[in-house]
């Protein structure tokens, strides 16, 4: 299931049946802190990964129902206006925290928290270097929002599986939309 800024969640009202709160450390709590049981199985094995490199990582955003995008959607456009809120925040029915595969990582309390020099913390660089050994990649990478349709988020992590993250990494690919041989999505249609 890949989702873009040109592939909606279908039904819009997506919701994964297999929901789990995984055992990691959480910066989150109710449906914030749930993920598919595939992608939190995954997840406790990285966390517990980094945990023994020394590297705090913590859940800060996991599955977002399609009612909680809405709200949060709704919210950016009233402050930004909706081109702005198209840069950072999905349309509901098209954000990949909705499938249940996606969570953002935080590294329990530094400053850098869904900010662009996160992609320097310990956590951000750590997962750069070893989430594909778990699954993951991240999702956003740096200077492909042509491709992607958003800006470098080095804390948002998407589960594909340990083979087809370790395929991407070794081959130098970096988005889905290439390693899946779909459109760029830089906007919606
Ligand atoms: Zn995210």
């Amino acid at each position: 299931m890949v989702v873009n800024k040109h592939r909606a969640l279908s039904p819009a009202s997506y919701v994964p049946a297999d929901l789990v709160q995984p055992r990691v450390r959480l910066a989150v709590s109710g449906e914030a802190a749930l993920l598919n049981s595939t992608t939190a199985a995954a997840a406790e094995k990285m966390f517990a990964a980094a945990a023994a490199d020394g590297v705090t990582l913590t859940l800060a955003s996991g599955y977002r129902s399609f009612a909680t995008q809405t709200s949060t959607y709704g919210s950016y456009v009233s402050s930004q206006g909706q081109a702005e809120a198209d840069t950072v925040s999905a349309r509901p029915g098209y954000s990949e925290h909705q499938t249940g595969w996606s969570f953002d990582i935080g590294d329990g309390g530094g400053a850098c928290g869904f900010q662009p020099c996160f992609a320097e913390q310990p956590a951000a660089v750590w997962a750069r270097d070893n989430a594909h050994r778990f699954g993951f990649v991240v999702r956003y990478p740096w200077m492909f929002h042509a491709i992607t349709g958003y800006y470098y988020e080095p804390w948002h992590l998407r589960f594909i599986g340990p083979e087809a993250a370790t395929d991407m990494k070794s081959r130098g690919i970096a988005t889905l939309e290439e390693y899946f041989g779909l459109e760029a999505a830089p906007a919606y249609r």
